[in-house]
């Protein structure tokens, strides 16, 4: 029996940000802000952006904190050292960090492959993982929900689509999903002809018409490979097969995505777009925290609106669907190859279509393993990014 005086298992949950000056990462502070008697920050993380990773860190005060890029660590050291903050630079203080003893929970937002050796580790070390890096399930979804099985690691979607899936799913964890819909905005192009689409510019590709997020994502959004990326983010987040995910056009953004039950019936989860809100349900899971977001008004959306996905204008949703029914690597030389197209077309060094084009190439090229280890998929990683260079 515990004295009056000793203290109370605490119920705050420790988090580390990996990725925190980015769109998820700043939101998810926001979140933490909100919620003083939920969370704490224990560790953040940034690449480059030294100068914000020290403001966050003033306000939010973490054990420790990560600069990837080595030629920042001085100054983010200087800044932060005095006030008895820890402070490590490079790739390799990632996965060291997300190991320490006081985290519960860790929020993998660092965008791209970059983020797929700190989630391994995270889940390595037992922590709980909040996923918004989907790259790491395109490229080693198999790998990484299996590690998580055996580490009895649960992985808190928060890619608001799967969100979505997940709330639909609480209370139904024994009841068998028949098809899962995910919803698409279907991007800034959509309704579009091929004539447009050839000349997309940089910037009409950059201004999502119902979310803001990092450039990557942004530009994926665009040519729906965001989707295609999502497909197989769930297909592993869910086990499902490849045949129980459709993905229907939803121009609103409000239904995040719908569940059918072997029933029929289905489940859908509304809302606002506001990416808060799916942070804040995988860092508060199994709570549902308060919050103070705009509610939805039905009187300002008479009308939610359905169509198909257009495969032909976008191919990269369907060089995704591909890569996930081939398995093995596919998935991981898909999302190599994409990550060279789009910054080659951020760079303007390719044209927009020339993104699928590119993607299709090196598809054609990478050597395919069916049951890759993690070395293969890093030297996989490689292969398709030397041959997509090739070809900018
Ligand atoms: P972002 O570009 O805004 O931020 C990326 C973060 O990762 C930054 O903090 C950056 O410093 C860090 N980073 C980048 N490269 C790194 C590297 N090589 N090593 C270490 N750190 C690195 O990206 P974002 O929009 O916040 O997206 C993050 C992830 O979340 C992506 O995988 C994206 O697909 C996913 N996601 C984002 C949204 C959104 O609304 N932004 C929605 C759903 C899913
Ligand atoms: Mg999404």
């Amino acid at each position: 029996m515990p004295e009056p005086s000793d203290p109370q298992p605490s119920s705050i949950k420790h988090i580390a940000i990996l990725g925190s000056t980015g769109s998820i990462g700043t939101q998810a502070l926001e979140v933490i802000a909100a919620h003083p008697g939920e969370f704490a920050v224990e560790v953040l993380t940034a690449n480059g952006n030294a100068d914000l990773l020290i403001q966050q860190s003033l306000k939010f005060h973490p054990n420790a904190v990560v600069i990837t890029e080595k030629s920042k660590y001085q100054q983010v050291k200087d800044a932060l050292l005095p006030h008895d903050i820890k402070v490590y630079a490079g790739e390799e203080a990632l996965a060291q960090v997300v190991a320490m003893d006081t985290l519960d929970t860790v929020l993998a937002a660092i965008v791209g492959y970059a983020g797929l050796a700190s989630t391994l580790a995270a889940i390595e070390a037992g922590k709980q993982v909040a996923l918004a890096n989907k790259e790491t399930l395109v490229v080693a979804g198999e790998l990484v929900t299996s590690l998580a099985r055996q580490k009895a690691v649960n992985i808190y979607p928060v890619d608001s689509e799967h969100s979505a899936i997940f709330q639909c799913l609480a209370g139904e964890w024994d009841n068998k999903i028949e098809k899962i819909y995910l919803t698409a905005s279907g991007g800034p192009f959509r309704g579009k002809d091929k004539n447009f689409i050839n000349n997309v510019t940089k910037e009409q590709a950059l201004k999502h018409p119902n979310w803001e997020m990092g450039a990557k994502i942004t530009i994926d959004s665009a040519t729906l490979m965001n989707k295609g990326l999502e497909v197989i983010e769930a297909r592993w987040l869910f086990n499902l097969k490849p045949e129980q995910i459709d993905v229907i056009v939803h121009p609103q953004s409000i239904i995040h995505s719908i569940v059918q039950f072997v029933d029929g019936s289905m489940k859908a989860q509304m809302g606002l777009p506001d990416m808060k809100l799916p942070i804040q349900y995988a860092l508060g899971f199994p709570k549902r925290l308060p919050s103070s977001f705009p509610r939805f008004d039905f009187l300002k959306y008479p009308s939610l609106t359905f169509e198909k996905a257009d495969m032909e204008n976008f191919p990269c949703l369907p060089l995704a669907f591909e890569a996930m029914k081939r398995g093995g690597n596919a998935p991981c030389i898909l999302n190599a190859a994409n990550e060279i197209a789009v910054s080659a077309f951020l760079s303007d060094k390719i044209s927009f279509i020339g993104i699928p084009g590119l993607i299709e190439k090196v598809l054609a090229k990478a050597s395919f393993m069916a049951k890759p280890t993690y070395t293969d998929y890093v030297n996989s990683d490689k292969e398709s990014r030397e041959i997509a260079k090739e070809y900018v």
